[in-house]
């Protein structure tokens, strides 16, 4: 049967069908498949956009057959999903995986929290953007801008992004930990586009244990 899937980032209860918080887009408590089921007629299913790729790894990806996986999702939101046994855990309310206010060891970023060295402050694409516009790499908000600046051998760029690199393997060397999964999926821009900023994230990882 036909069918809407809709993924958002921030916290999303797929029971209820909300977009609980999206600090970012400044959602509160939106019924997001109450509002497309109305305009479309059709059913909608709601997740979490972590959640969401976990499942589309599980069944399309090259982590088809692992028995645990975790995906670490990195770009303005930071958070994460953990899928054991062909299953994704939700909890309670579906808050599983808000991982955006762990503390990060090294960070030294402020966060709106009033606390230093939140995962979501530090790594957040927001962060990266302004660091490369105080180093005048560009006057933009696009990461990409970034990972072309890196492309045409910028070092404050490539240092940028190994930064990031280096810090994304931390917190996934936390969750790791913490979860002990068989696979991990990490999306973060640097780390797709580049082979030293993959390396910097598996070495960090690496480090940890
Ligand atoms: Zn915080």
């Amino acid at each position: 049967p036909l069918g809407v899937g809709v993924a958002v980032g921030g916290w999303v209860d797929r029971d209820s069908g909300t977009v609980v918080e999206h600090p970012l887009l400044g959602w509160r408590d939106v019924p997001v498949r109450e509002l497309v089921g109305a305009r479309t007629g059709l059913p909608v299913h709601v997740d979490g956009h972590a959640r969401a790729l976990v499942d589309a790894e599980r069944l399309f990806g090259r982590a088809r057959g692992s028995r645990s996986l975790l995906h670490l999702f990195v770009g303005n939101v930071v958070d994460a999903a953990f899928a054991t046994h062909d299953q994704v855990h939700h909890g309670p309310r579906s808050q599983a995986g808000a991982i955006a206010h762990l503390p990060l060891a090294g960070g030294t970023e402020p966060c709106d929290c009033g606390r230093t060295g939140c995962l979501q402050a530090e790594l957040s694409e927001r962060t990266l953007c302004r660091r490369a516009r105080a180093a005048g790499l560009t006057d933009g908000t696009n990461p990409m801008h970034v990972v072309a600046a890196a492309a045409d051998g910028d070092a404050v760029a490539v240092r940028l992004l190994l930064e990031r690199a280096r810090m994304t393997g931390r917190a996934a060397g936390l969750l790791l930990d913490v979860l002990n999964p068989e696979s991990v999926v990490v999306t973060e821009v640097g780390a797709m586009f580049r082979a030293d900023c993959l390396a910097a994230l598996r070495a960090e990882v690496g480090a940890e244990r």
